[in-house]
């Protein structure tokens, strides 16, 4: 390993790691280096499939943290537009976050087609299923997406190549090796605790090894290089905020989106999930109007947590491609955006989890439909005879209506109710309820047209920074900002 880099990139996560793998094909002779504050991929495992209680892994959570950050456990659901087998001739497409309209202000239609389906390809490259679901029986989504539209959803229609929580963790193996193979630096155990920034230009990181990472005392090492790219996704959120206010990077306050995760038997899920394998829905219920959408679902799934630094516990899910449960699981977000004074998403994202954990004795808290809108709360005598079966083991059954506001906690029962209208059964009084479950993604860097933040020659990419929200775009915007610096 060196001291001085041409481009330092903070975090394997599927953005970085997308970066360094375009910079190969790129050929630019660049010495990159990834600092990565968890492991190999292959040293990554989650003790709670077999001790069936979270272990809260030190120094970090083996879900969040390592190679491929949150993609390595993430059920491995990829946007798919790809140009030969689906949209030909549209213009307009959703693609998630902020990334949408960031990326379409710079890029072509064309362009971002393009972007979408070289950055697929590579996933097939390294093994990923051929198949796309959500291409066939387009005549019945349509009457999917006009029964939903009559109870004011919107149904969002997209192919999904999904990978399965397995295979993801097999494929960006794959990848590792292929960077490492080919002269890319990877540090893993590695945090990097400080930017090292001089007359607002950056000139380097400050690492720690990440068993040191929470150790005040301990004398961080400088490492220096031309570019710095932060690629710390939502784990690194907080982190993120914290350089900013240190190094005044210019940020603006983004909606942190606060929510549950939902579970429910297959059966009532059945058309979605076999014409679509992902109904995204968004809506605006009343009487706040707030957008709420469903998120990341999980046909035959399990609900799964994940652990941040400070302990947090949020509740995730993902589906493998061979072990299966008879449950459909699926995010239920609202999206929060503050207006001035306040301007602190993430504190107060952190508050709410905060809360709920503690309620449940530190595990994700459990509730039933049902009990919600009878005005009471679950106990664990009620889940064991409870239709729908918790698939999170390590949930407690409990009350989720104590921490989460007023405002979400409407926002999502009149959710709730616009979708039984539309799926018969979705507003059933034995499904349940887990919390919290709340993405980090606003911190809202301020980006140029190169994804530089105002700090010259520091550039953010993925969830991190506010600019994407899932695998396919995070990967996308590390493709591209190698393409750009390939030209510098
Ligand atoms: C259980 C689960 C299921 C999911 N399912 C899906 C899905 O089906 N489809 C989908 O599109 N998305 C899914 N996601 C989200 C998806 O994984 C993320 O959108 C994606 O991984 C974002 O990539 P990223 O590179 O921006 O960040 P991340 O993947 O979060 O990677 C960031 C990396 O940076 C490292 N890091 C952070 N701070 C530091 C630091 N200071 N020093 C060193 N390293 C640092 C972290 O350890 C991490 O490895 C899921 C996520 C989870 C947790």
């Amino acid at each position: 390993m060196s001291n001085k880099y041409d481009v330092i990139v903070i975090g394997a996560g599927p953005s970085g790691v997308f970066l360094a793998y375009e910079m190969i094909k790129l050929n630019t002779g660049k010495k990159i280096l990834l600092v990565e504050q968890g492991r190999r991929v292959e040293d990554r495992t989650c003790p709670i499939e077999k001790v069936n209680k979270c272990m809260r892994c030190k120094p970090f959570c083996n879900i969040t943290s390592g190679f491929s950050g949150a993609g390595a456990f993430s059920d491995g659901k990829l946007l798919s537009y790809h140009l030969s087998l689906y949209n030909e001739g549209e213009n307009d497409f959703y693609l998630g976050g902020n990334s949408g309209s960031y990326i379409k202000k710079y890029l072509s239609t064309q362009e971002i087609k393009d972007l979408l389906a070289y950055t697929d390809d590579v996933y097939l490259e390294f093994g990923a299923d051929p198949k796309l679901e959500g291409i066939e029986n387009r005549e019945e989504i349509v009457k999917l997406q006009q029964k939903a539209k009559k109870e004011n959803l919107d149904l969002i229609d997209i192919p999904i190549r999904h990978l399965g929580t397995e295979k993801a963790h097999e494929l960006y193996g794959r990848i590792e090796k292929f960077l490492l193979d080919n002269g890319i630096d990877i540090m893993f155990n590695t945090t990097v605790d400080d930017l090292v920034v001089e007359n607002n230009e950056v000139k380097g990181v400050k690492i720690k090894p990440s068993e040191k990472a929470f150790d005040e005392e301990y004398e961080a090492e400088a490492i220096y290089g031309d570019k710095v790219v932060l690629g710390v996704g939502r784990k690194g959120a907080a982190w993120l905020t914290k350089m900013c206010n240190k190094h005044a990077i210019e940020q603006q306050t983004g909606p942190v989106d606060i929510g549950i995760r939902y579970e429910l038997p297959d059966e009532i899920m059945k058309d979605i999930n076999k014409y679509m394998y992902e109904g995204k829905v968004v809506a605006r219920p009343g009487p706040f109007k707030d957008k709420v959408r469903t998120f990341c679902q999980n046909p035959s799934g399990f609900v799964a947590t994940e652990v941040y630094d400070n302990n947090l516990t949020l509740v995730n899910g993902h589906s493998y491609k061979e072990k299966k449960s008879t449950n459909t699981n699926l995010a239920i977000l609202v999206s929060h955006n503050f207006v001035h004074p306040f301007n602190k998403p993430i504190d107060y994202g952190m508050n709410v989890a905060k809360n709920l954990n503690e309620l449940g004795a530190g595990n994700i808290v459990v509730q039933r439909l049902g009990d919600i809108f009878r005005g009471r709360r679950t106990w664990e005598e009620d889940l064991k005879n409870n239709k729908v079966v918790p698939t999170l083991k390590t949930a407690v059954a409990g009350d989720i209506t104590y921490a989460l506001g007023y405002r979400t906690m409407t926002d999502i029962l009149e959710f709730i109710k616009s979708m039984d209208k539309f799926v018969e059964g979705f507003a059933d009084p034995a499904n349940l309820l887990y919390g919290p479950e709340i993405k980090f993604y606003s911190n809202g860097l301020i980006l140029d047209e190169t994804f530089q933040t105002s700090i010259k020659n520091l550039y953010s990419i993925g969830d991190g920074g506010g600019l994407t929200t899932g695998l396919m775009m995070a990967s996308c915007s590390g493709v591209q900002l190698a393409r750009i610096i390939s030209k510098m």
